[in-house]
């Protein structure tokens, strides 16, 4: 009874002091609306407050040396101020002359009753500079960045490029927005009612915060050499493309990634001479689309005998082959009642396991898929990660496409088996191959290594999967692979003074019988002790198509480069 009297008395008082202090209010309120309306209008209409962003600097990209790919510029931003001109037919005259405008163009801006107008944004500083110095009433020069790339093309569809407000658009300018991008800062200026800023009212300045500075591990050096390897390679083959992938089998770092043709990062948004001839119809945003597409991880394909090593390490790992075991080849196979021809139609013969990986039989490797059958062929493909995607740091990755395991029967294996009927990316591929050789860790492609700013360092890591094949097995691949390179297809990929293991594939894309190939090599060294893997693909090659003949030679060439670069180096 007692604590609720008492309670009763504290819900009383609690009431009464609220609506006094409703009252209070209510009264402030009158008075402020009543009383005091003509001061708070006046005020109003004399001052207003203007804020206007400044722009941070956005973080550079930087190659694993600490060069610059992506950098800033300073430009400037040319505004007028209506009020504040006297004597606007002089900064029509000027403006035009400096800026290159039509008279038209900025005499509507220059006319137009508003606080600020914008004439032209990205000036050269410069021009800027020049503008600033006429000292005319009412023109207003801002800094600003813009982004710059210093290498043009290099690495156009890795990097990426950024939009009017700074924003990334592709690439690794869209993966890293949230570390490059930085705070924009403030300025808050007071003006009065005719947009005239009071200088003196005091400007308030809130600093801009930069983006962090993001490390990849593209090798400006390699990048550039296999750059020039995929261009001689498209002009020389007149190809659709050249796609060339290089990395470290053992940590997923990628070195360089090039989809030839690239385009020019300053000007993204012009189709290069050589995406005009390219690309004839279509909409310009899908012709752009097309020009920054990366088919290394946008794209899939279907990879032929390359794909031969995914079949040889589950059979290895499986136990049905091992690499004495003898196959016969007649030139063919029949598969329920299909007869599925080897690419030598007069046969092998009597071949090893190891013989027939170096001639790339395809009755060989057919019997390798039946032995596993369906279903563990599927597990290894799936133990493989080949159906799930890589998880590299770069925007579009494209699944594989490849048949549900209940709609896979003996004619799907088999072509499988050799690389065909389904389809995957290159980074896929890459990835999976080197897990096979580099002692059995499926590894995550991938490029940025850290992102430092004024609040530390960020340092990235990715994912391992140990255990996709024995260590046994996976060394059982990597002589075989060399000896594919020595004495076998591969030979073009032959590097002096180093052991390198590799497979050749010559696909033929659909619809079959169009005459058109995908030439590749997937090459990696040493081929004991694999330090570098990379793939070379030529799309639609004219004239010879074969890919030991036409691919592996790249792959040799970036080796005779990048093996010694590497030791001097030491990467790893
Ligand atoms: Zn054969």
């Amino acid at each position: 009874m007692f604590v609720r009297t008492y309670q009763k008395k504290k819900i009383l008082l609690l009431g009464v002091g609220s609506l006094l202090l409703l009252i209070s209010l209510f009264g402030r309120l009158v008075y402020l609306m009543v009383a005091k309306s003509d001061y708070y209008a006046a005020m109003a209409q004399e001052l207003h407050e203007r804020e206007r962003d400044i722009k941070a600097a956005r973080g550079r990209i930087l190659d694993r040396n600490g060069i610059a790919l992506a950098d800033n510029k300073t430009v400037c931003t040319v505004s007028v101020i209506y009020s504040q001109m006297e004597d606007r037919e002089a900064v029509i005259d000027m403006l035009c002359k400096e800026l290159g405008l039509t008279e038209e163009y900025v005499r509507k801006r220059v006319e137009k009753y508003s606080a600020r107008e914008r004439i032209k944004s990205n000036v050269d500083k410069e021009i800027g500079d020049r503008i600033r110095a006429y000292d005319m009433a009412g023109v207003k020069v801002d800094e600003d960045y813009k982004r710059y790339y210093p290498y043009g093309m290099l690495a156009s569809k890795v990097l990426g490029f950024t939009g009017s407000d700074n924003q990334g658009i592709i690439g690794l300018e869209v993966t890293y927005e949230e570390y490059l991008s930085g705070t924009p800062g403030k300025i808050l200026t007071v003006t009065d009612a005719k947009g005239i800023e009071l200088q003196r009212e005091g400007e308030r300045r809130e600093e801009p915060i930069a983006g962090e500075d993001l490390t990849i591990s593209l090798d400006l050096n390699i990048q550039n050499y296999a750059m020039q390897l995929a261009s001689q390679a498209y002009d020389t083959k007149q190809a659709d493309n050249v796609m060339i992938l290089v990395m470290n089998p053992n940590n997923g770092e990628i070195y360089a990634c090039v989809n030839w043709p690239e385009f020019d990062l300053n000007n993204p948004y012009e189709l290069t001479d050589i995406w005009n001839t390219k690309l004839t119809g279509g909409n310009t945003q899908d012709n752009l689309n097309k020009m920054w597409r990366n088919g290394c991880i946008n794209d899939t394909y279907e990879p032929g005998s390359t794909f031969k090593i995914i079949t040889a390490a589950a059979g290895l790992e499986e136990g049905v082959v091992k690499p004495e075991d003898t196959f016969s080849c007649p030139g063919f196979i029949m598969v329920e009642d299909r007869r599925i021809r080897c690419h030598k139609t007069t046969g092998h013969g009597h071949i090893s396991f190891v013989e027939g990986t170096q001639v790339s039989c395809n009755p060989t490797f057919i019997t390798i898929g039946q032995r596993l059958g369906v279903e563990k062929y599927y597990a290894y493909f799936e133990q493989f990660g080949l159906k799930t995607k890589t998880g590299i740091d770069l925007p579009g990755e494209s699944r594989t496409i490849v048949h549900q395991m209940e709609n896979m029967g003996p004619v799907e294996l088999a072509t499988m088996s050799f690389g065909q009927s389904f389809q995957i990316t290159p980074i896929q591929l890459l990835t999976t191959v080197s897990s096979i050789i580099n002692g059995g860790n499926r590894v995550t492609p991938h490029l940025a290594i850290k992102s430092e700013g004024v609040d530390g360092t960020t340092v990235f890591e990715y994912p391992v999967t140990e255990g996709i094949v024995s260590e046994e097995t996976s060394a059982t691949m990597r002589d075989i692979l060399e000896s594919v390179v020595s004495e076998g297809g591969g030979k073009n990929g032959k590097v002096e003074g180093y052991l390198v293991g590799g497979k050749t594939a010559t696909s033929q894309t659909l619809p079959r019988g169009n005459g058109k190939y995908i030439a590749s090599f997937i090459g990696f060294a040493p081929a004991d002790d694999p330090q570098v893997i990379a793939i070379a693909i030529i799309t639609h090659p004219k004239g010879v198509y074969y890919g030991g003949q036409i691919a592996a030679p790249i792959v040799r060439q970036l080796f005779e480069n990048v093996l010694p670069y590497l030791e001097e180096k030491e990467y790893n």
